[in-house]
């Protein structure tokens, strides 16, 4: 192996692993350029800086299990006019996930609800927060493997420790009652504490068929979901569906 220059070697041991290597030969450039030692030390620090922001960007993407290649940069606004886009880019900015709101997307299939979910995932893992992505039947699968503990009581589950919990899907599979009581869990568990967006294909008005056809537990996880959320219905077909602030204008 050849041999470590020393400052490399110091760089490393500082675990300044992005530059170390090219740093000997980025100080023979910059005595070479007549560079100060303050624009030198400057230019070091950004490149350390901006490539340990793209490998945690990269790393955060692969384990979130978002699907790729969603960004909201590639959501094409005209194509979906029911979507406002001054409206949903305000969410970019992910204070959402500081206040624990959620995000409900309605719609059937093939309208954009996992584009822009994941799109929201993309922003909010630039943005530094942790972020899981699901399916429905995932997410299910997930709660039941430790189903004998309450969710309240799982700290490190990624359903409960991510900033951002995301459930794409949620309606293409009805829950039995074992389920709906799990998926309760899950939302109560999230309520105030962290985010959850929601994609599904079915409305409001059908998920008490979701849930096992229990009208209770139906209204609790709407109660706690719809506390604090934004909500879109993508559709561009139909003049009835509306977005609503809160649970209680459905019902109006
Ligand atoms: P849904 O989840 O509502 O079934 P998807 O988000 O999976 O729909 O969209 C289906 C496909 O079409 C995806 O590949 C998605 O990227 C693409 N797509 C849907 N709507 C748009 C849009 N308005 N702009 C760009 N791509 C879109
Ligand atoms: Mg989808």
């Amino acid at each position: 192996m050849e041999h470590e220059h020393p400052i490399t070697h110091k760089m490393e041991q500082l675990r300044l692993h992005h530059t170390a290597a090219s740093a000997p030969a980025m100080i023979m450039d910059a005595e070479k350029n007549k560079q100060s030692a303050m624009e030198f030390f400057d230019r070091i620090l950004s490149a350390e800086i901006q490539a340990r922001e793209e490998s945690r960007i990269a790393a955060s993407l692969k384990i979130s299990g978002l699907p790729k290649g969603m960004s909201l940069e590639k959501f094409d606004f005209l194509f979906q006019p029911a979507i406002p886009k001054d409206e949903f880019m305000l969410l970019s900015d992910c204070q959402f996930i500081r206040q624990k709101e959620n995000i409900l997307l309605f719609g059937p299939p093939g309208v954009g609800k996992t584009h822009l979910a994941a799109a929201l995932g993309v922003k909010a893992i630039h943005h530094g927060h942790s972020v899981i992505y699901y399916t429905a039947e995932e997410l299910l699968m997930q709660l039941k493997k430790r189903s004998d503990v309450p969710v309240s009581k799982q700290r490190r589950r990624a359903y409960v420790k991510n900033a951002l919990v995301i459930v794409d899907g949620l309606g293409y599979q009805t829950l039995d009652r074992h389920e709906t009581h799990l998926f309760f869990q899950f939302i109560s568990a999230r309520y105030m504490k962290g985010s959850v967006i929601i994609t599904s294909n079915r409305s409001v008005k059908e998920w008490v068929n979701v849930f096992a056809d229990d009208q209770m537990a139906t209204t609790a996880i709407l109660d706690r979901l719809f506390h604090k959320a934004h909500i879109f219905n993508v559709d561009v077909k139909s003049y009835r569906l509306r977005r609503f602030d809160n649970i209680r204008n459905i019902n109006d």
